[in-house]
């Protein structure tokens, strides 16, 4: 039988089931198989060519087949795949670590890996659990989050989140935290700037922290981007009060940035904008530049130090994956920090990112875009049924799934959250690039919200 894109999708159809998706839509909806990927393009098996304008769901910082990432990972099979990380270790994971500690925020300086951001999540609650515990403080449990934030898809992760089309569902599965209301400056009164109301809505963890500190281990956010939550955004000024609140309150800041690190905030990490370091900080996503799973959990000394005791003690973390610490994947991460030291990445993004706002800068005139919203090289735009009170289109009606199937029919891959379709490129992205991306972009909106 012939390889095209209608063969390879009846084979898929009989024996896969896709992520995040109600495998029915595929009965009208084609599913793209992919044969290849070169720089920002995907290659389908009828010779159609995609740019991917969303890095492969947030991971691809360099391109698909990128020449150093791929070298690096050649290198390393031949060397070592694997090896168990409890008793044993290698080169990849000692230098990885060394400089995972040199350029993540001060005083982070011991790093623990997990194989994917749910885990290293489930890592940073479970180590907080446990410090306190370790420390004499078993009454703390609980954990405070922002409405509308997203940490993963396992039980622990899904339960500090509050994607409701994520988590209503098993909410008798999971853990109840403590849920205080964003710093989304999409929700901002007018004429309000973000950095005014971002410190207004600290109000309210104040308050819950004031209430709740005794039983709380640790507040987690997403700094300044709620990816998953539709690409929401606010300004570092909230992140340097949630600092200094947790410290007085006596709780841990656990920092997301499984999406927003690695120079997607502007920053090479989202914290340096507001100049903090959390007690966790969580990385994954871009981290081996889109090749490979991997997390790393980054904490400082005196919270490893609350463990390091006699085995007996049974103090210890005794936590594991099985592919802890992988070789292959850490040879994948130091080959995309090499990038990020020799190719001056983050100076050059400023301009691609002044480059996405420029092309879009006529978006907002359009009838049915609310917001054109933008923190470093991730640009998200907000279409609304009614521009004059935001009301948004109701969910049933998918309008960024048409929006998607305009935008895939020209070329491009983009993946809408509900009523938001945002630019997330690859660093690799070119200027004229991003001006097609705007054109297919802006023609997809008009004829989605007709
Ligand atoms: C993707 C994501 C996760 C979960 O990572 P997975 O590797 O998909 O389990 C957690 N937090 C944030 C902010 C994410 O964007």
């Amino acid at each position: 039988m012939s390889k095209n894109n209608h063969s390879m999708m009846q084979r898929d159809l009989a024996v896969l089931w896709h992520p995040c998706t109600q495998m029915k839509d595929h009965e009208t909806l084609p599913l793209i198989p992919i044969k290849k990927g070169d720089g920002i393009y995907l290659y389908d098996y009828d010779g159609n060519r995609y740019m991917d304008a969303i890095s492969s769901w947030w991971v691809n910082a360099f391109g698909h087949n990128n020449p150093v990432i791929s070298k690096a990972v050649k290198d390393q099979v031949d060397q070592l795949e694997h090896v168990i990380l409890a008793g044993f270790s290698h080169e990849p994971v000692i230098e990885l670590s060394e400089q995972l500690v040199a350029i993540t925020p001060p005083g982070l300086n011991r790093v623990f890996y997990a194989d994917n951001g749910s885990s290293g999540i489930e890592v940073a609650l479970k180590m907080s659990f446990h410090y306190w515990l370790n420390t004499g403080k078993p009454q703390k449990t609980r954990f405070i989050t922002l409405k509308n934030s997203y940490h993963g898809e396992t039980l622990g992760s899904l339960a500090v989140g509050d994607v409701s089309l994520f988590k209503d569902t098993y909410a008798p599965l999971i853990q109840d935290v403590i849920t205080v209301a964003s710093p989304d400056c999409y929700l901002r009164p007018d004429g309000m700037s973000w950095e005014e109301h971002s410190r207004n809505m600290f109000a309210h963890m104040e308050e819950a922290l004031a209430r709740h500190a005794g039983e709380v281990c640790a507040v987690i956010v997403e700094p300044l981007i709620q990816c998953a939550g539709n690409m929401r955004m606010y300004h570092p000024v909230y992140l340097r009060l949630l600092r200094e609140a947790c410290d007085r309150h006596g709780v841990h800041l656990i920092a997301d940035e499984i999406a927003v690190g690695f120079g997607r905030s502007g920053t090479m990490f989202a914290c340096e904008q507001a100049n903090i370091s959390p007690d966790f900080l969580c990385l994954s996503k871009a981290l081996t530049g889109g090749y490979l799973p991997m997390c790393a959990v980054l904490t400082h000394e005196h919270i490893y130090q609350a463990f390091y005791d006699d085995y007996a003690s049974l103090r210890g973390f005794l936590h594991s994956h099985s592919y802890t610490g992988n070789p292959l994947a850490c040879a994948a991460a130091l080959a995309t920090l090499s990038i990020f030291k020799n190719d001056n990445v983050i100076e050059k993004n400023k301009v691609l990112a002044q480059k996405m706002s420029n092309a879009t800068r006529h978006f907002s005139d359009h009838p049915h875009i609310a917001e054109v919203r933008q923190t470093g090289m991730i640009l998200a735009i907000e279409m609304v049924k009614n521009k004059q009170t935001k009301e948004p289109f109701p969910w049933q009606e998918r309008r960024g799934q048409l929006v998607f199937e305009y935008a895939l029919r020209n070329g491009i891959l983009l993946r809408p959250a509900g009523n938001v379709v945002y630019f997330l490129p690859p660093y690799i992205i070119t200027p004229e690039q991003i001006d097609e991306l705007a054109r297919v972009t802006y023609a997809g909106i008009d004829l989605a919200t007709r």
